[in-house]
């Protein structure tokens, strides 16, 4: 079955066309600047990247665009659009609402839309891709995956705020989490990869990207993670402050003048290493600064690390020990130094890392020695391949 996955955004719209029998990357590429002018890049599986400048004034001319470039009779990948049997949704936030992955009808959009005051500025935009698809590519069925959905299994102690209970009862104000189609697939691949049961490992995902959260991941189930209500809680991220004394946000707010809504502003877009390095909020910056004696860039990446290690501490509290850790997304999988410097505060759980394995980039690899205690994992993950999976698994 060939499956569109889609993961649209704002003013953007990433996509990937995935045979799901092959598993293969038929074709992918992304929509930007939608609304703004407009820019769509397309790479098929055996061809050139291509890049059109053309106006897309809303999502819908996004779609078009991406489907036209897949039946182009010079580089499309199909004859017809009739080839794409699913599409795949990745949606940001399903509440309560949503414990698993569900076939979008009028009744889902209703109750997707009903969550979007905890997801201000992602469910709207992902809804925004599902018309827009369901305008051009009319009866073709269309999944919904969401970002929350694997943390459901979350036990209250663990996803219950210290605030009044009316607060959860009357809003649903908790910790939701996100990455889930990440952790899930990441956290269940190890297992695969190391020949042990799903169902009896305790594992800690660390999704390490330009978004960063840690995932508790007891006998197949999410226990505990880093993100709460919103991405904004937790580690320390590319731009996003993580955990913070939220009087310190009053404090700040008064000091500079700014209202709550422009403070939220600075500790998603101008905090984390961004915000600490002065610098970026990329660490192959952070690593290169690092290496010409910048000081303020060690700091972050130090603080970044140090939280990092923390929360693995305390996952492995919460689940009385931790079989498998792995490591994963941009930083994850290319960043060994990051790793190392994670690690290093392990060392009390009888983890070894292997320095020569954990030399590898990007690849599946044990990154501990024979005799450590606890497996660390290289595991690359893939959220548009589960998603794609997702799809298909609804479908039958
Ligand atoms: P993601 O959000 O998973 O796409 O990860 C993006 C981030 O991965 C970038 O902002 C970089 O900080 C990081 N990254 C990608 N490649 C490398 C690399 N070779 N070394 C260190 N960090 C990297």
């Amino acid at each position: 079955m060939n499956v569109l996955v889609i993961n649209c955004g704002s003013s953007s719209l990433k996509y990937q066309v995935i045979n799901s029998e092959s598993e293969e990357v038929l074709a992918k590429g992304l929509c930007e600047r939608i609304g703004i002018d407009g820019r769509l890049v397309y790479q098929p599986k055996d061809g050139e990247k291509e890049i059109t400048e053309a106006p897309m004034p809303t999502h819908t001319e996004a779609v078009r665009m991406v489907l036209d470039a897949l039946v182009n009779p010079d580089t499309g990948i199909f004859q017809s659009l009739d080839e794409i049997e699913a599409v795949g949704h990745r949606l940001v936030h399903g509440g309560e609402k949503f414990a698993a992955s569900v076939l979008i009808n009028e009744e889902v959009i209703t109750a997707v839309e009903e969550c979007s005051d905890l997801a201000p500025l992602h469910n709207p935009a992902n809804l925004i891709g599902v018309r827009a698809c369901q305008e051009v590519l009319k009866d073709v069925p269309m999944a919904g995956v969401f970002d929350t959905a694997f943390h459901q299994t979350m036990p209250k102690e663990a996803y219950l705020y210290g605030i009044p209970y009316e607060y959860y009862e009357k809003y649903k104000a908790r910790k939701y989490g996100f990455h889930g189609t990440s952790h899930s697939y990441v956290s269940k691949r190890a297992a695969e990869f190391l020949g042990k049961p799903y169902d009896s490992l305790k594992t800690i995902v660390c999704h390490l990207g330009n978004g960063s959260s840690i995932c508790a991941v007891k006998n197949g189930k999410s226990v505990d993670t880093s993100m709460g209500l919103s991405p904004l809680e937790g580690l320390i991220m590319g731009t996003r402050s993580g955990d913070i004394d939220p009087s310190a946000i009053e404090f700040l707010a008064k000091k500079e003048n700014l209202s709550l809504e422009e403070m939220l502003n600075v500790l998603n877009k101008e905090s984390g290493v961004y915000g600490i390095s002065g610098l970026s909020s990329d660490f192959r910056d952070l690593d290169q600064a690092v290496s010409e004696g910048n000081a303020r860039a060690k700091t972050a990446r130090e603080m970044f690390c140090y939280r990092a290690a923390k929360y693995i501490g305390s996952y492995a509290a919460a689940m009385n020990g931790v079989d498998v850790i792995c490591f994963t997304a941009g930083v994850g999988e290319n960043d060994g130094k990051v790793r190392e410097m994670i690690c290093s505060y392990l060392g009390y759980l009888g983890l070894a890392l292997d320095s020569e394995a954990n030399k590898k980039r990007g690849e599946e690899t044990v990154l501990s020695t024979p005799d450590s205690k606890v497996t660390v994992l290289l595991a690359p993950t893939n959220e548009e391949l589960a998603i794609c999976r997702e799809t298909v698994a609804l479908l039958k």
